[in-house]
């Protein structure tokens, strides 16, 4: 809470003198030593002029420097500062001033009294009069003469002649003429005398409040005769009482805002005095409590440093903060900050002033922290930072008792799909699912957490044989691959485990972490759901990952990439082959990189959206040459990542960078994977819209070795579907396979779009996949990508002859 007041008392050094105020400056509360040094009175005089210097400063929580009027011609240094509602509203101020200000300490010289100066009895009583401006007034009621007298009516300019009842009637107000004849009425009959508050007017737009007392006399005969009594002014004190009851109140909510508690205890008698907030802090009815009663609340260890803290500033030490806990009766458990001072005014016998804050929202959240910081929310698993903690623990002892201690790395497959299709809510359950049946598996002593994402950590201790983790992997594979019935169908997860055993060259947390890791990709490597031990081989592998990698990097820059492009033929008649641009990398001293390499790495360290963004660009900038310079292809088309389409704004740059090569975007085709188009995302949604409003085409790459689940072909503008090179390679020596072929090209054309095969190598191949209907043939048996200059001559080659089977050009790239 840094807008409540005790924030505020905080932030100002202890020891000084400290005032509390309402928004409009008026103080509300002041200890002894701003009392001392008249600082109440001073601020009142000049709030006005410091909130509006300090305004924007004190509206955004800051301190302000502020310099008044001390005793003795004194300046006083002091600071200013705003407290806050939880809306931002300024709700009241503090000042303190330090203790080495000058003049602090110095009390306002007394002002002479005047009583002493008046002998006589006659003046005093005068004196008293006007000091508290009363007059006389008498009824006569035989006559109806009413006369005023006095202090009263002479301050106030009212006639002091006798005036007819009537007449002194209106002088009230309509309310208080009929109170006051009620009551006359009243002691008529009653004979009793009177006491009223009333108004008067004094002038036509002043009202003064009196109160009015009047007592009966009555005649020999027993009847009223008249009334005599006192009026006093009362309009100020009216005000004082009203503002007094303000004052509190807005106090009362300035400390229930801060849930700041208060209470005295009188340092020699221990007698304890409580504010209202103080009761319902501590859960106590509003009625007398000792201090024993009070503290008997809290903890053992709270109480006693409470009471030590007492004992201490009693005997003169500095003020004291502290965080104690207690119980309510009901047996909630609170923790409050505690602010204790000892007020020591003359006169009164020395008390400690204490206030309590309930900080126990805070104590929750930093402990709600703690355990975010140590724990999985989903799983409950511990997470990465605390299997740290005791990993390291667990691999020193197995280092020193020299037993077998193994990390296994589980990653579950493909479970970035099962997101994608099942949605993140079903991807949560199944995390815990899997979390749960893993669990099952291992020992107490095991330690086990939730790394990220889809990723689990185990740590093996005291392992009998190292053959035993394998065991393990394999249980837990084992229990992932219990199918899980959903919705109309059946879920399977499976999970790739990398394990790492301590040895010479792993005793410590990271290096093994690594290993294992290492271990995983090689087991998702060969084919998933399995797992490796890390090796020697697992290392080169790995370290032959992180060196494309950082070989990536700056590539671009150093123009180590180029296209090659392929042609794609027409099965009907003599149109124009599509071509298709292929990445090639030369790293210099290595030699070409191949893209199955080097592209999955590329996407997951991200470097592919520039890479790409390049692709696309001197595809187009290619095209447009090529067709300035009169060659006839149908389109060109370039490979994109997942990774590229996700990124903001792909569509945009894909549209701009068409633009600037002045290359009509509906003649470059975007080649997906079928797991990019899984995702059914606002952001994708809007990139396909942008394609379609502009015809850039859309064709599915390696069509048939992805998800099963085919909806997205509905729900995205695709145009072409690309047959896997594996179906074309078997599909000869396999019926299974051609009959798979032939359902691709059937079921595209149902859907409207074109079907191209890929990886044709032989005649039979293309006399097949013709007859199946298939609408284009790409392959080495048409020609290998080429080199730029290469591929020209191979579509001049193309557009000269007649002959519409193409002439197997034995130009290898490179
Ligand atoms: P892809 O898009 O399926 O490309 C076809 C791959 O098959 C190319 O390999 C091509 O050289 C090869 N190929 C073509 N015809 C035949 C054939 O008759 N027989 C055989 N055995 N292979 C043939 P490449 O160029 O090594 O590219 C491999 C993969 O790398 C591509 O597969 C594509 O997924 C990816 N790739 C290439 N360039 C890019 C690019 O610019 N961006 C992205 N994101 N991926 C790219
Ligand atoms: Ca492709
Ligand atoms: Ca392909």
């Amino acid at each position: 809470m840094d807008h409540g007041v005790i924030a505020s008392l905080l932030r100002h050094p202890v020891g000084s003198a400290f005032v509390l105020l309402d928004v409009e400056g008026r103080p509300l509360a002041s200890n002894g030593a701003a009392q001392a040094m008249g600082l109440p009175g001073a601020i009142e005089a000049y709030m006005d002029l410091l909130a509006q210097a300090g305004g924007p400063s004190l509206a955004a929580g800051r301190m302000v420097p502020c310099v008044l009027p001390g005793p003795q011609a004194a300046s006083l240094e002091g600071w200013l500062s705003a407290v806050h509602d939880e809306h931002g509203q300024i709700l009241a101020y503090t000042l303190s001033v330090p203790e080495a200000s000058p003049g602090a300490g110095a009390r306002p010289a007394v002002p002479a009294r005047l009583q002493a100066q008046l002998g006589e009895q006659e003046v005093m009583l005068r004196e008293a009069q006007r000091i508290a401006g009363m007059g006389d007034w008498s009824w006569e009621l035989s006559s109806d003469k009413v006369v005023l007298s006095g202090e009263l009516p002479t301050a106030h300019g009212l006639a002091t002649d006798p005036m007819g009842g009537r007449q002194f009637l209106q002088l009230l107000t309509r309310a208080s003429a009929a109170t006051l004849v009620r009551a006359i009425r009243r002691m008529k009959q009653e004979s009793v005398p009177i006491s009223l508050d009333l108004e008067l007017a004094v002038r036509r737009e002043a009202l003064m409040q009196v109160r009015v007392w009047g007592r009966p006399v009555h005649a020999p005969d027993g009847r009223l005769s008249r009334i005599v009594g006192q009026v006093l002014n009362i309009t100020a004190q009216r005000q004082t009482d009203a503002l007094i009851r303000w004052r509190t109140e807005l106090l009362n909510r300035v400390s229930a805002l801060g849930k700041i508690g208060g209470c005295e205890i009188e340092v020699d008698t221990r007698d304890l005095q409580c504010t209202e907030e103080c009761y319902r802090i501590h859960g106590l009815r509003k009625e007398a409590v000792s201090l024993d009663q009070l503290l008997s609340l809290y903890t053992h260890e709270s109480r006693e440093a409470f009471q030590a803290a007492l004992a201490q500033i009693a005997h003169g030490s500095l003020p004291e903060q502290l965080d104690l806990c207690f119980h309510r009766p009901s047996g909630l458990r609170v923790w409050v900050q505690v602010l204790i001072e000892l007020d020591k005014r003359d006169g009164l016998p020395p008390r400690f002033v204490v206030l309590f804050r309930d900080i126990s929202r805070e104590r929750e959240a930093s402990e709600r922290i703690d355990k975010l910081a140590h724990y999985d929310l989903l799983t409950g698993l511990p997470n990465r930072a605390l299997l740290r903690e005791q990993a390291e623990d667990a691999i020193r002892e197995a280092v020193e008792q020299g037993s077998t201690l193994a990390v296994l790395f589980v990653d579950l497959d493909g479970f970035k799909n099962i997101n994608d299709s099942y949605g993140h809510a079903t991807g949560d359950m199944l995390l815990k699912l899997a979390a749960g049946r893993m669990h099952q598996h291992l020992r107490t002593s095991d330690l086990f957490s939730r790394f990220s994402g889809d990723e689990f950590v185990i740590v093996l201790r005291d392992l009998a044989d190292p053959g035993d983790a394998g065991h393990v992997a394999r249980k837990l594979i084992a229990a992932l691959a219990e199918p899980l019935e959903w919705g109309d169908g059946m879920i399977k997860l499976s999970a790739s485990i990398g394990i790492a055993l301590v040895d010479a060259n792993h005793q410590d947390f990271d290096g093994l972490l690594r290993a294992a890791d290492a271990a995983m990709y090689a087991a998702k490597e060969s084919g998933r759901n399995t797992s490796h031990y890390y090796s020697q081989d697992v290392l080169l592998r790995a370290q032959r990952r992180r060196e494309i990698e950082n070989a990536l990097h700056g590539a671009l820059e150093r123009e180590e990439f180029s296209l090659v492009y392929q042609p794609l033929a027409h099965t009907a008649g003599q149109r124009a082959p599509a071509v298709e641009a292929l990445l090639r990398w030369h790293r210099p001293g290595h030699g070409f990189c191949s893209p199955a390499e080097f592209i999955p790495i590329a996407e997951r360290c991200g470097e592919i959206v520039r890479i790409g963004d390049w692709v696309i660009s001197e595809a187009c900038r290619q095209a447009a040459a090529w067709d300035a310079a009169g060659l006839r292809f149908d389109r060109i088309s370039v490979n994109v990542s997942a990774m590229q389409l996700r990124d903001r704004g792909f569509a945009e740059r894909v549209l701009a960078i068409c633009h600037a090569h002045g290359w009509s975007p509906t003649r470059l085709e975007l080649e997906l994977t079928e797991s990019a188009l899984i995702r059914d995302t606002e952001a994708l949604r809007h990139c396909f819209d942008l394609f379609e409003k502009h015809g850039v085409p859309l064709a599915v790459d390696d069509f048939g070795t992805g998800f099963s689940n085919l909806h997205y072909l509905n729900r995205f503008p695709v145009h072409r579907l690309k047959i896997d090179r594996s179906f074309v390679q078997d599909m000869l020596h396999d019926l299974g396979t051609a009959k798979v072929t032939q359902a691709i090209i059937q079921l595209g054309h149902a859907l409207g779009m074109q079907v191209v095969a890929e990886g044709v190598e032989t005649v039979q191949e293309d006399a097949l996949l013709r007859e199946q209907g298939c609408d284009e043939i790409q392959g080495y048996l048409y020609s290998r990508p080429l080199p730029p200059r290469e591929m020209s001559i191979f579509l001049r080659g193309r557009q000269d002859s007649l002959v519409t089977v193409a002439p197997t050009m034995a130009v290898a790239e490179h």
